[in-house]
């Protein structure tokens, strides 16, 4: 199917599980591009499509230079990849968000690469919801005090949470994950008023995180299709 189809029908699928689950809220849709050539963000571009998510920073500044070089202004551009600390500069001066903020080097790092005439980078903390060792993201317990620091950095603004669910189809072990990362987000924004997202929800599990409170789904594979590189 077209890419334009596969937004529409991802769209009229948030709505119908916010009204299922009685969400108030709006719940937005991250197009995950990542892999895909600059052609797919294109087409769903002018789907009406604006905020993309991308995993590797060498692929993703070549798409967001090309778009700016093309015109293209109004993308909103979500960092969602491991971040090795040596490799933060080039997201910290293209993207406006980093949704895979998970320790406070790299923290420390986005803020000071932040070029000083940008606003402030938009960042969520990773947190480790499904537990498993060789997943990126905070455990659950260190999610307050990362967000301690990030709050104290000027070229940053903390915006909120991000978790990865295990790759299961139990919808019991997708709620409890999801909902523990959703408690999580009720109690530090209380702190942290600038908090305002909840980004959990992938392809496979965006219904149990939208029940669960989910304000951001990341969708790749539903728009795009499946992708040959493995990620
Ligand atoms: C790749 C990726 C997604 C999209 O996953 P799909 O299952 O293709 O929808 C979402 N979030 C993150 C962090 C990813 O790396």
């Amino acid at each position: 199917m077209a890419i334009a189809d596969n937004i529409s029908s991802v769209l009229e699928d948030i709505r119908e599980c916010r009204i299922r689950h009685g969400v108030e809220h709006p719940v937005d849709l991250l197009a995950v591009s990542k892999t895909k050539p600059y052609e797919d963000v294109m087409a769903a571009y002018e789907a009406g499509q604006r905020l993309f998510g991308e995993s590797y920073a060498q692929e993703a500044c070549a798409k967001i230079d090309t778009c700016r070089r093309d015109g293209i202004r109004d993308i909103t551009w979500f960092f969602i990849g491991p971040l090795q600390s040596n490799k933060t500069r080039p997201v910290a001066e293209r993207f406006d968000w980093v949704m895979s903020c998970d320790r406070e080097k790299i923290l420390r790092r986005l803020n000071e690469q932040r070029p000083a005439m940008m606003r402030p980078l938009n960042v969520c903390l990773q947190v480790n919801i499904s537990g498993e060792e060789q997943k990126s993201g905070a455990a659950l317990s260190e999610a307050a005090d990362l967000a301690a620091v990030a709050a104290g950095l000027p070229q940053l603004c903390l915006r909120g949470l991000m978790g990865i669910a295990l790759d299961t189809r139990d919808q019991e072990i997708l709620r409890n994950e999801f909902s523990a990362l959703a408690d999580l987000f009720r109690q530090l924004r209380q702190r942290y008023p600038s908090m305002d997202t909840l980004s959990m929800g992938m392809t496979a599990d965006m219904e149990a995180a939208i029940a669960a409170g989910s304000t951001q789904v990341r969708i790749g594979t539903r728009i795009f299709g499946a992708r040959s590189r493995p990620d």
